[in-house]
């Protein structure tokens, strides 16, 4: 009789063990580095003068907008992606892609040097969070769900964003 509850149990705890391994966080897709001081240090009572309330709270107290509700989520236009913060180049259009994921969507900086990445352990998950080189200002998440040519999907907020048309 007790192997049979075994044989029974046993697919069950299978099934339970890969759920497990499945519902857990992925490691973050590149090492997570910290890069050098930002350049630009400004005090808090300095940036919410030159911050828009929701920029501060995404940029400066790593908030994360609510999907779909970026101002940048589905837009195609040619352009330029700067830091809402600092003005440096983040992304260009020709990198954006639908992720269906409800934020804006790249699969590459502008330049590797643009953007810095940090590991981010907060609700529980272990993340890699996107800051500006420049302003340190937190900017959103890189997973490795992305398309080619890379395989990234930096997951970022419009509240980050400013964006220059060409
Ligand atoms: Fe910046």
């Amino acid at each position: 009789m007790r192997h049979r509850i075994v044989l029974f149990l046993a697919p069950a705890l299978a099934w339970a063990a890969a759920a497990c391994s499945r519902g857990a966080a992925p490691a973050p897709p590149q090492a997570a580095t910290t890069g050098a001081s930002p350049m630009i240090q400004k005090t808090d009572e300095e940036w919410r003068k030159t911050l828009t309330p929701e920029q501060y709270r995404v940029l400066r107290e790593k908030g994360t907008e609510r999907p779909w509700s970026g101002e940048y989520v589905e837009t195609k236009d040619p352009g330029v992606y700067r830091c809402a913060g600092c003005g440096q180049e983040l992304f260009a259009s020709e990198t954006k892609f639908d992720s269906g994921c409800g934020w804006p969507s790249f699969y590459q900086p502008s330049d590797s040097k643009s953007v810095t990445m940090q590991t981010d352990r907060s609700h529980g998950m272990v993340r890699s969070e996107v800051l500006c080189s420049r302003c340190g200002g937190h900017l959103g998440h890189v997973f490795d769900d992305g398309p080619k040519p890379t395989g990234l999907r930096y997951c970022i907020n419009s509240a980050a964003l400013k964006m220059e048309k060409r």
